[in-house]
């Protein structure tokens, strides 16, 4: 199979006739409409075999998670998607694990009314790069430097269960089969929360998305905005899988986990009803986890308010 007759193959699909797509696959360039009064949202994510994934890993799972990831900045900014771009990497062209990829990818594309616009196809190591495109009143964009001291503090759905699923497949922490399940389905299958960003508009003040552990990605709002938190270790949510563990790594997991994709977001505690609302009609629980604070830098205490010593371990590639 040739380039171009791959890319024919698997990733040319007819436009849907709601999109924003005047010209897809196959030209120079992809052109898109942006809705009007509305401005361009952007993000680039990468997935890089043996860094970010394990050689061998389901295909399937990894057309879904390459554009979840991309989604959950989007769903972050409050951003409506549009289209995406893909760039590829592929050491041979297997049929089977093309229509693996492709089928995981286009499920989730099409969940979210979403079209492939182009990409480059090449041979090399494992690489799935995709840039997503999306639009939003510039005005109710939730930037990461909106948190206000008052403001309380929420996390979408449940942490900690994709790193518990991780270190299970690592072979560093034995789980029982009924808790490997959601554990590793929560690591390859990530859903992310656009439903719920959009449904923050104008009702959020800051948010950002946790694909690195609550705290790391919580201290990029507090650094933005110039303010601090106290969380409480124990309020936060703990997937199926963590909370079955031990008080110690429920508190860990939940806080420095990674790979959750839930959003985190601060909102004037006049909302809280309007943030209950908002989860509701996206179909997704949220629970509030602390305070901003004017005192900077990240404060974690128990249930009884009690502080903790725990720092942030964040993920970073060069450290
Ligand atoms: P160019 O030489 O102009 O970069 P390419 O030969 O790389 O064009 O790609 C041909 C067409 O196929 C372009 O429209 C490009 O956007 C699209 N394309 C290439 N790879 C992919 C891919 N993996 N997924 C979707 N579209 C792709
Ligand atoms: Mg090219």
């Amino acid at each position: 199979m040739n380039e171009f007759a791959l890319i024919a193959q698997y990733f040319t699909r007819p436009p849907r006739a709601d999109g924003h797509l005047r010209l897809g696959v196959g030209d120079d360039c992809a052109l898109l409409d942006v809705p009007v009064g509305e401005t361009l949202a952007i993000s680039t994510d990468m997935l890089v075999e043996g860094r970010h994934f394990f050689e061998g890993t389901d295909p399937e799972a990894l057309g879904h998670k390459a554009l979840a990831v991309n989604l959950s900045d989007l769903a972050a900014m409050g951003a409506t998607p549009l289209g995406f771009s893909l760039a590829l990497a592929l050491p041979a062209a297997d049929a089977g694990w093309l229509e693996g990829f492709a089928r995981g990818l286009f499920a989730l594309a099409d969940a979210h009314e979403l079209q492939l616009i182009g990409g480059d196809t090449t041979k090399g190591p494992l690489n799935i790069c995709i840039t997503i495109y999306g639009s939003l009143p510039p005005e109710s964009a939730l930037r990461r430097d909106a948190a206000r001291a008052g403001d309380e503090i929420w996390v979408s759905g449940t942490l900690g269960d994709a790193r518990l699923g991780l270190e299970a497949l690592q072979g560093k922490r034995v789980l029982d089969r009924t808790l490997l399940r959601p554990a590793s389905t929560r690591l390859h299958r990530p859903e992310p929360r656009v439903g719920l960003g959009l449904a923050l508009r104008g009702i959020a003040h800051a948010a950002i998305d946790v694909s690195d552990g609550l705290m790391g990605d919580l201290m990029h709002i507090l650094e933005r905005s110039k303010v601090g938190a106290v969380i409480d270790a124990d309020a936060l949510p703990c997937g199926e899988a963590l909370a079955a563990q031990d008080a110690g790594l429920r508190r860990e997991f939940a806080l420095n986990g990674g790979d959750d994709y839930e959003l985190c977001f601060t909102a004037a505690p006049e909302q809280a009803a309007a943030v209950q609302a908002a989860a509701q009609a996206s179909g997704v629980r949220v629970t509030r986890i602390g305070r901003i604070v004017e005192t900077h830098g990240l404060y974690v205490t128990d249930g009884d308010g009690q502080p903790l010593a725990i720092a942030a371990h964040s993920f970073d590639h060069f450290n």
